[in-house]
């Protein structure tokens, strides 16, 4: 079957032919109906630091955000049957260590990520994963909207963790799909300001269509730190950092005020400073966020999506079916997409 990932290091994405995979046990057979890119695909298009320390080997499949219905399930499955439909959580854990046993298993100590360190991903035609992470789908929730909950779960889990309260002022830092999500999601859970910032034209002008923010703010043009006090007196009650950069992660310490939260959301590409002395003396919380909660988070997401609360294909900017992955990450690296939807 035709496959999208890497046969090599370096910059770069292959299409390639794999065999289809076997089920081993607790394991199910999924037939993928819809995938997207993710901003952590990117890195193994980079073959950064991350990808190298996280790929299992040659041929390796990407994709970790998708949808599809169970065509077989292996020796032990009770829970999932042939004909189902899911969307899988990417956090595989151990089930045994400190943090598992603690009510945390999505940062479990021994955690492996679906498609990220496995060799099968959800670029293809037929993927394989752990009975145990898969999440059946309502029927009221169609394929794309299905593989769009991972990445809307991160989302969720930070707003969550944010504890938004009525009035507050909020700045989201990147208008990537997640920093689209967390913007509509913290308007929803009633703050009065929502001030979005991002660097690149084209998802500068996909965050004023989505039209959750209310300001949406040029970063490259505008000092952004100097807007937010513009805008808000005293700086931000809570910042979500949903971009990654060295720099942007600096200017949301800035922006929040005294007492506020900050919420780092991005993985940056490099190490980054930051000046600890700005948390103490404006006696900042700084939480991160990592995954989804398993599986509140789920529930919730999936009770979201089904009540038309929040409308998720609304971040699709792309459609392409899976052999035009490698132009698609070309585009998604110049930051001229917003979600792409992948179509095996
Ligand atoms: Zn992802
Ligand atoms: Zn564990």
């Amino acid at each position: 079957m035709e496959a999208v990932g890497k046969l090599k290091g370096g910059l770069g994405i292959d299409v390639f032919e794999i065999d289809e995979p076997r089920p081993g046990p607790g394991e199910v057979i999924v037939e993928v109906r819809a995938t997207a890119i993710c901003g952590t695909d990117l890195h193994f298009y980079y073959w950064d630091d991350y990808a190298r320390r996280h790929n299992p080997g040659f041929p390796k499949v990407l994709g970790h955000e998708f949808s599809g219905v169970v065509v077989e399930v292996g020796e032990g499955v009770k829970r999932l049957d042939i004909g189902d439909r899911v969307a899988a959580e990417t956090h595989i854990p151990c089930g045994s260590c400190y943090y598992c046993r603690t009510g945390r298993p999505h940062i479990c100590e021994n955690v492996k990520l679906y498609g990220i360190d496995t060799t099968y991903g959800s670029f293809t035609k037929y993927t394989v994963l752990p009975e145990r992470v898969a999440i059946r789908i309502p029927e009221e929730i169609s394929f794309e909207e299905a593989a769009l909950l991972e990445p809307f779960g991160v989302a969720m889990h930070a707003v969550s963790e944010a504890g938004i309260k009525p009035g507050d002022t909020v700045a989201v830092l990147g208008c990537g799909p997640i920093g689209l999500f967390i913007q509509q999601l913290a308007k929803i859970s009633g703050a009065s300001k929502v001030i979005a910032t991002e660097v690149s034209k084209y998802r500068l002008n996909l965050a004023r269509k989505v039209g959750a923010a209310d300001e949406v703010v040029d970063a490259l043009r505008e000092d952004p730190v100097r807007r937010v006090y513009e805008l808000t007196c005293r700086g931000v009650d809570v910042v979500f950092e949903a971009s990654g950069s060295t720099k942007a992660v600096k200017q949301g310490l800035e922006m929040v005020s005294k007492s506020g939260r900050v919420v780092q959301v991005g993985i940056a590409r490099r190490p980054t400073k930051i000046n600890i002395n700005t948390i103490v003396e404006k006696e900042v919380r700084l939480v991160g966020i990592a995954g989804r909660l398993m599986f509140s988070t789920w529930y919730r997401s999936i009770r979201m999506v089904q009540s038309r609360a929040i409308d998720v294909l609304q971040v699709v900017t792309h459609r392409l079916p899976l052999r035009q992955a490698p132009k698609a990450f070309e585009t998604l690296s110049r930051g001229e997409a917003g979600k792409i939807l992948l179509i095996p």
